[in-house]
């Protein structure tokens, strides 16, 4: 079908030729035997002005073009005289591809965030979630664009997995077998030598592990897919099914990783300042009138370097200032978001990436500092989201990665693959996890990482 996009329709200034446009319609408004229709066609945040003659057109028709309906138009373009637009369309040709009765969810506008996530099948035709998604597809490229310039390869690692990343147990089964007549040991426990893959299987809750190998092999790679965790945490920042970018590189220390995360950060939002101006303008004036100044003041400053002893310092130096957090903080302690948003957004208003955890709070890869007692993570704490990035050094000795894993009384059954990175050839390298819808949050601005996915899934919900 020909048809010229909305957005390249509203950039054209050969004003007097023939145009045709598809799109749906956003409002229709008319006086004196003259219609004017906003279109869009979800190519750009804006709408093109089709102006028509109602003598012009079968009465059915102009009644079928009502919000929400499809139309192809075939007119002129000509030079707007309204303020804000360069161009229209005096409409020619109206052909209704779907009518769109009253019934049409999405007809009032100022609807709930809540009530547009029970219609999250038709919110994508919002002007606030066409502008999310078009962000969310440049945010993609923009790590694409990244990685490939920096001489990263995108390597795919499996999403059904018999590892368990972090020992934790939050992940999905995945399973052929017939649940009501489960096959059991004499001890009563599941037999799956007779399912699918003749083990127990779970979706990944990480590409980590299977990235070190690509890393060790590649010298730099990274993931990008979807990952699956069963955290019945209610929260506005966790979903079960998200999308996570895992950089893994050989021969990096931790400097040179802390350089990365904010060098990537960094590019992605200039990406977005860049390609998404109109979307960003947006959603700056509908939804967070901070936006833009955020996004810009990230670019501004280096981020601050804090080593985790250090961070805790300040809480507890705060706490006695009289500053009131939900939960204590004591060394040792597992930050909660409320203390990492103080930290970045309070004290030092700037993005934070925090080092050097406590061994007892981090997974058991993470390289051991030389004091025994913490590890060099490098998480980036960003403004209104907490924890957006979680990186470290891995442990590369052979060795003192068994007495971790012997410390922490885990299996080593089935990591005895990963284990061979350290067995031959070892080498000093390091990573790190960016949620992506954490990064859209940060960078549309939306409050509930539900709003940032186009089909959001979480503990009760896997609709759509
Ligand atoms: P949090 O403490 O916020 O739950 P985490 O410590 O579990 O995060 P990691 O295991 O380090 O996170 O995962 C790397 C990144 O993946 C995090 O920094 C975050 O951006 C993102 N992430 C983790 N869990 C989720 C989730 N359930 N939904 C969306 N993004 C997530
Ligand atoms: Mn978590």
């Amino acid at each position: 079908m020909k048809r010229t996009k909305v957005i390249d329709a509203l950039k054209c200034t050969d004003f007097g030729s023939e145009i045709t446009v598809m799109g749906w319609v956003r409002s229709k408004r008319g006086s004196k035997g003259i219609f004017f229709i906003a279109l869009n066609d979800g190519s750009t945040i804006k709408n093109i002005q089709i102006v028509g003659e109602d003598q012009n057109f079968d009465e059915e028709t102009i009644k079928q073009i009502t919000t929400g309906a499809c139309l192809r138009v075939k007119g002129v373009l000509v030079e707007s005289p309204a303020a804000g637009q360069a161009s229209e369309i005096q409409a020619k040709e109206i052909e209704v591809f779907g009518t769109c009765d009253n019934t049409y969810p999405l007809q009032k506008k100022g609807a709930s965030w809540e009530y547009l996530r029970t219609v999250a099948h038709m919110r994508p035709r919002t002007n606030t979630f066409g502008a999310v998604f078009r962000i969310r597809h440049n945010m993609a490229m923009a790590i694409h664009s990244y990685f490939h310039e920096h001489g990263f390869f995108y390597f795919h690692t499996p999403l059904i997995t018999a590892s368990d990343c972090e020992g934790a147990g939050n992940m999905f089964q995945v399973t052929t077998k017939n649940l009501y007549e489960l096959k059991k040991d004499e001890q009563g426990k599941i037999d799956y030598s007779d399912d699918f893959f003749g083990q127990q299987v779970a979706l990944t809750v990480s590409g980590q592990l299977e990235g070190e190998l690509g890393a060790t092999a590649l010298g730099q790679i990274y993931t990008f897919g979807p990952t699956f965790r069963a955290e019945n945490s209610n929260t506005p920042r966790h979903l079960a099914e998200f999308w996570m970018i895992e950089p893994e590189m050989a021969f990096y220390d931790k400097e040179d990783l802390m350089d990365l995360e904010e060098d990537f950060i960094k590019y992605c939002v200039r990406w977005a300042l860049d390609n998404c101006r109109d979307d960003l303008e947006f959603l700056n004036k509908m939804v967070d009138n901070t936006l833009i100044e955020r996004l810009e003041g990230v670019l501004k400053d280096s981020f601050v370097r804090l080593p985790y002893t250090k961070g805790v310092e300040i809480l507890q130096e705060a706490i006695k200032g009289g500053r009131k957090f939900e939960f204590p903080c004591q060394w040792g302690d597992d930050l909660a978001s409320e203390h990492e948003r103080y930290l970045v957004e309070e004290y030092f208003k700037k993005p934070v990436i925090m080092t050097d955890y406590p061994k007892e709070i981090k997974a058991f890869y993470m390289k051991l500092n030389e004091d025994g007692r913490t590890m060099q993570g490098t998480d980036v704490l960003f403004p209104q989201i907490g924890e957006i990035i979680g990186g470290s050094v891995r442990e590369e000795s052979y060795d003192k990665l068994m007495a971790e894993i012997g410390r922490r009384g885990m299996e080593t059954e089935k990591l005895e693959w990963y284990l061979d990175t350290r067995r031959w050839g070892s080498c000093p390298h390091a990573g790190f996890g960016l949620g992506f819808e954490r990064l859209i949050l940060f960078v549309t601005g939306m409050q509930n990482i539900r709003d940032v996915i186009p089909f959001p899934r979480t503990p009760k919900n896997c609709e759509f």
